[in-house]
């Protein structure tokens, strides 16, 4: 089982690459399951195509511990299991402890074992890389992180905290930053300043993304790029993207 999660700022385009990601690497057959740790969760929407899915945390707001795995996931397209952690009700308690107990309860009722997933993919809100949000990088839950970032100064900075957090955990057997994802948004020198993230943190860039208004028509119809439009170019770059982060998270196991 390969255990990866992808951070990044806040709309930087973790959910849309991650679940794009999942679905190519579903269509080559693999088993995946992806993790939203986000409290809006809404990361798996274009895998399942529905609204909303049930959280953990309403499961256990609502039932304690009386029920199943199976309340606490959807089989999205092509059986990529969806699962959303969520959160607090606002202003009602912290996030980042809400996702905590989440995966804790995720794991106490089997999901790795009884789904036994061929990849497993955590889709991390970046912006505050508390206890909470960087748990899965720690105990186990991640072997590789990924971060995605643009040119924009906002989301090279979250890039910059999120590597800073992973190299303070290093000593301690942690997940291992894995490699540095470029989504596009046409900033000026992008690719410059992109790089120079990457070497000041000592990674690589390993995919890119274009900018593509396919991305939004995917989403307005509630899927992937992968499933809506598989022959677009934009669908070409999420499987080469999935097959990069499929080999360099191997190489991390
Ligand atoms: P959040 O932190 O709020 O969860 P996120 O990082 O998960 O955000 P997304 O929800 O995936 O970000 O993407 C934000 C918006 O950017 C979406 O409307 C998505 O369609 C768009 N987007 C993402 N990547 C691209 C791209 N390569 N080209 C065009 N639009 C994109
Ligand atoms: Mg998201």
């Amino acid at each position: 089982m390969i255990k990866i999660a992808v951070y990044g700022k806040g709309g930087i385009g973790k959910s849309t690459t991650v679940s794009n990601i999942a679905a190519a690497l579903a269509d080559r057959g693999l088993r995946v399951m992806q993790i939203g740790c986000d409290p809006k969760a809404d990361s798996t929407n274009s895998l399942h195509g529905q609204a909303a899915i049930p959280t953990i945390l309403d499961l256990i707001r609502q039932k304690g511990d009386a029920f199943s795995l199976k309340d606490m996931t959807v089989k999205g397209y092509k059986g990529v299991v969806c699962v959303e952690a969520g959160g607090p009700a606002p202003g009602m308690g912290c996030a980042g402890r809400g996702i905590i107990a989440a995966l804790e309860k995720l794991k106490e009722k089997g999901a790795y074992d009884i789904y036994k997933p061929d990849i497993v993919m955590y889709d991390v809100l970046g912006d505050v890389v508390c206890g909470g949000f960087s748990m899965p990088m720690r105990k186990g839950y991640a072997d590789a992180v990924f971060i995605i970032t643009s040119g924009e100064n906002m989301a090279i900075h979250a890039a910059a905290n999120i590597a800073m957090a992973l190299e303070n955990f290093k000593d301690r057997g942690y997940a291992r930053l894995a490699g540095i994802i470029l989504n596009s948004r046409n900033v000026k020198h992008e690719e410059e300043k992109v790089l120079e993230l990457a070497s000041d943190i000592h990674s690589a860039v390993i995919g890119s993304l274009s900018r593509s208004t396919v991305v939004q028509e995917a989403e307005e119809l509630h899927k992937t790029v992968i499933e809506a439009y598989p022959a677009s170019s934009m669908a070409e770059e999420y499987r080469i993207l999935a097959a990069a982060i499929y080999k360099e998270a191997q190489k991390r196991r």
